[in-house]
């Protein structure tokens, strides 16, 4: 059986009162990608500081690796590494002197050098943190992260700012720490990241858990339909009757949502072959993350209870 690396139970905090945090439970398995999503002010990093063990809790069990965080036991902190949105470092230190400095912290560093090539940093090693990048300041963040060779890793949206190559560089590196076993914590408000690197995802809202299952699954369970796009010349006349009712007509752009996109597609190229009519632009698209994401946290939000 897999151990947990985080459980969490009946987990409560109210700021005065506001309660960000509403009795939630989940668990992390070792060695998963899991990422925690929500709107703005659903609670996510109050709970994500909660297992950081920066900020205390009013109610319910926290355990990260065994250890309950609000202890701030060493043997826990010198296991976890942390990147926050901005990280404080000396910025007439280079990178390499700035991740020696944070080795120094842990008892048992990763070597420097490989530190440094995880976050691929590797050409800018004697560079001092004035001249580095916004993406290359971000990769030195999660490279700090890794000084004392972390069981478990939170990442606090760390692709935010980053251009394409970069994100697909960070990820990629996200996925190697993964391979090494390390348990990671995303929070992040780019579903293609959370598709792209998460085993599992919990969704909360107004403090609450409104879904939570693999990616997949989530877009399963939505039972959303397919949607088939096209163009349609004016002389191709009327579609068969079998897709009128579902299709949308913009111009000469049509749209058809099915649950049924086998059937429908095979209407539809028939038809078009026996008419000799072309079907420009043609997509056939399921719905992303991003779709079934803003699906349930807006059932969530007009109902003001979990979906
Ligand atoms: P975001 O995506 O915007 O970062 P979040 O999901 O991380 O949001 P939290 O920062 O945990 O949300 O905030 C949850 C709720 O608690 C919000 O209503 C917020 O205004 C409130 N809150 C958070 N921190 C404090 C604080 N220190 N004092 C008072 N209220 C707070």
């Amino acid at each position: 059986m897999v151990a947990n690396a985080v459980e969490v139970e009946g987990l409560r905090k109210a700021y005065g009162p506001v309660e960000a945090v509403r009795g939630i439970s989940f668990e992390v398995a070792e060695g998963e990608v899991f990422a925690l999503l929500g709107p703005n002010g659903a609670g996510k990093t109050t709970t994500v500081e909660i297992l950081e063990g920066f900020r205390h809790r009013d109610g319910g069990k926290v355990s990260v690796l065994g250890f309950d965080p609000a202890s701030g036991d060493r043997r826990l902190k010198v296991q976890m590494g942390v990147v926050l949105q901005t990280t404080g470092v000396d910025p007439y230190l280079t990178v390499a002197e700035t991740v020696d400095m944070f080795r120094g912290y842990y008892p048992r560093p990763r070597a420097r050098d490989e530190v440094i090539k995880l976050v691929g940093l590797e050409d800018k090693s004697g560079a001092r943190v004035t001249r580095l990048s916004g993406g290359q300041r971000r990769r030195l963040d999660v490279a700090i992260a890794l000084a004392g060779d972390p069981q478990i890793l939170f990442l606090d949206e760390p692709t935010t700012g980053f251009d394409p190559g970069a994100k697909r560089n960070a990820w990629e590196v996200i996925k190697g720490l993964a391979g090494l076993g390390k348990t990671i914590f995303l929070t992040s408000h780019s579903m293609d990241e959370v598709q792209f690197l998460a085993d599992r995802v919990v969704i909360i809202a107004a403090g609450r858990i409104v879904a939570e299952g693999t990616p997949e699954s989530l877009m399963g369970r939505q039972q959303s339909d397919t949607l088939i796009r096209f163009r349609l010349p004016d002389s191709a006349g009327a579609l068969p009757e079998a897709l009128r009712g579902a299709a949308r007509l913009d111009g000469g752009s049509v749209e058809i949502e099915t649950k049924d996109p086998t059937r429908a597609l095979f209407e539809l190229t028939s038809w078009a072959v026996q008419k000799n009519v072309s079907l420009d632009g043609l997509q056939v698209t399921r719905p992303s993350l991003e779709d079934v994401y803003l699906e349930i946290t807006r059932k969530a939000e007009a109902v003001g209870t979990p979906a």
